[in-house]
């Protein structure tokens, strides 16, 4: 990933494997959160003074393990439903020595049974397959200790959102309708203060009233 300015003054990632998982991810089209969007992600962390973490979605384990780098205090769990990408997650969370502290579980999010979670969280990451947001959030949304924050990616879906030509694809048409749908339902919820920010690939920060 190419480093802006205010990338290098910012130097959050200083982590050499680290960036050997960015290009992974480029090398092999695994959609980690994109640059600003993850700055966005740390701070919220760093500002809510954050300890549990729950992701659904953890790919390869970036973000995980960005999440983990903040503070020794902090714990990840964190569903992938993917057997290579899990696979993949737990080696590399192996070799930056952050196992004890992130636990990936191999599920489908939708099927597991979040009552085998251990904690209530003070954030929730959610970044799986973008169709089924309502879903994870109403599932998940149970497991967030009040006050805590819910974090979503991909709002903006590679800018389409904001540009639709009425000329996509089925598929992507209805993609793009369901987070149409998700991103106004979220910004209509009154159990949520809820903001969007155009920053990476289009974020929501969602605090539980
Ligand atoms: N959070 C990661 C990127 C996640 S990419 C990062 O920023 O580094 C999205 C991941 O969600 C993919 O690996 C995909 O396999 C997984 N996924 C999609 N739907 C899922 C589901 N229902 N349950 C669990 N994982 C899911
Ligand atoms: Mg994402």
């Amino acid at each position: 990933m190419e480093k802006t300015y205010f990338d290098k003054l910012n130097n959050t990632i200083n982590n050499s494997y680290l960036q050997k998982m960015e290009e992974y991810a480029k090398n092999n089209s695994v959609p980690i959160i994109q640059k600003e969007g993850l700055e966005c992600l740390l701070l919220t962390a760093k500002l809510k003074n954050v300890k549990k973490v729950l992701e659904i979605g953890t790919a390869i384990g970036y973000s995980a393990s960005c999440l983990a780098f903040v503070s020794n205090d902090i714990r990840v769990d964190t569903i992938e439903r993917d057997k290579k990408m899990y696979d993949e997650a737990i080696k590399n969370i192996s070799i930056l020595g952050l196992d004890k502290r992130i636990n990936v579980i191999l599920a489908d999010a939708l099927d597991f049974d979040e009552n085998n979670l251990k904690y209530d969280y003070d954030l929730i990451f959610i970044d799986a397959a973008k169709s089924q947001y309502i879903k994870f959030f109403e599932k998940y949304e149970k497991k967030l200790k009040q006050g805590g924050v819910i974090f979503s990616d991909n709002l903006l879906f590679h800018g389409l959102i904001e540009k639709r030509t009425g000329e996509e694809s089925r598929n992507l048409s209805q993609m793009l309708k369901k987070i149409e749908a998700f991103n106004e339902w979220l910004a209509k919820n009154e159990a949520y203060d809820t903001t969007f920010l155009k920053l990476g690939d289009g974020i929501a920060i969602s605090i539980k009233k």
